[in-house]
């Protein structure tokens, strides 16, 4: 392992995000570091890979700099690089929930809760603990007993929390994401919103797995990233498997997405189910002519009718 996957974030002024992306790109490839960066007024949130030398020099400059001398790092060992190619983009917002009245997290943010006191909070009664990611994250992993808003995109997130608010009334909230940055605005939302106790888990369920007290105990499953890993451990004490097959509901974390390109969806499939499925979500999805999995394998004309016959004769079997 001598790669490293870095993810940090850091709510800060960049006055030009746009002449800053273009010099802060030409330093990432001068390091041959991949991954991706978004810098806006507000700040910055990144994920990198690259060697251990280069990202050690990465952290140095970004530490250097005044701006951003408060970061917290969170890495993971790596056997290669995680992404295929390197982007800094500047952008509105660094995460987006397209509030009409912004949050500032400099100004208003809930309470930090170092992992121990997010253990704790997680096993309290008057507390309820909620997820702040996709459905398609929570699915592959999440902690004990959260919340699990039926949302596919972040900027959802508003809107569900008010229309599900006799879940939240009159108890201390919590909440969590990947890395912490997209808590950092929702949890500030929520104290707007009129929440009184309001708390977010410091550095993520990332920085809660490494944590050498809790050792990501309580997770169950495996968390979602947004890189080439697709999905990572985090509970060292008592792991389970939480994800479900997407044909016939068997633990799996083996994510794919669908190889018809039009659909893409993405679903937990073993192994066989893929080779069955040629990679896709359904028969339908299975015909398609621009279907991945026969290019990525190579199956002659010959071979792919074959396959699709014998899926639809057991599909029409198990009618
Ligand atoms: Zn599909």
């Amino acid at each position: 392992m001598d790669y490293r996957v870095l993810l940090y974030y850091n709510y800060t002024e960049i006055t030009d995000p746009e002449a800053f992306a273009a010099e802060h790109l030409a330093f990432c490839k001068s390091l041959d570091l991949k991954g991706r960066i978004l810098v806006a007024n507000e700040g910055i949130n990144g994920t990198l890979s690259g060697t251990l030398e280069a990202t050690d020099a990465y952290m140095e400059m970004m530490l250097a700099d005044e701006r951003f001398k408060d970061t917290y790092f969170k890495m993971d060992e790596s056997e290669g690089h995680a992404f295929k190619k390197m982007f800094v983009r500047p952008r509105h917002e660094l995460v987006a929930l397209n509030l009409e009245d912004d949050i500032n997290p400099l100004e208003l943010t809930g309470k930090y809760l170092e992992p121990q006191a997010f253990k704790a909070a997680l096993l309290a009664e008057d507390t309820v603990v909620i997820d702040a990611r996709n459905d398609y994250e929570y699915d592959l992993g999440h902690f004990r007993g959260a919340v699990r808003p039926d949302i596919r995109n972040f900027r959802e997130l508003p809107q569900w929390i008010r229309d599900n608010k006799e879940k939240f009334m009159d108890k201390k909230v919590v909440t969590y994401c990947t890395g912490g940055i997209r808590c950092e605005k929702f949890s500030g939302w929520m104290v707007r919103e009129g929440y009184q106790d309001v708390a977010q888990l410091h550095g993520g369920i990332t920085a809660y797995g490494k944590d050498p007290e809790v050792q990501g105990e309580l997770w169950d499953g495996k968390m979602y990233v947004f890189d080439e890993r697709i999905s990572v451990d985090i509970n060292q004490v008592d792991k389970k498997v939480i994800g479900k097959e997407w044909f016939d509901g068997t633990p799996c974390e083996r994510y794919i997405n669908c190889s018809n390109p039009f659909c893409n969806k993405q679903i937990l499939v073993s192994e066989s189910n893929e080779e069955k499925y040629l990679g896709a979500c359904s028969y339908d999805c299975a015909t398609n002519e621009k279907n991945r999995y026969v290019v990525k394998h190579q199956l002659t004309e010959v071979e792919r009718i074959e396959k699709l016959t014998a899926l639809r004769e057991e599909l029409a079997l198990a009618k």
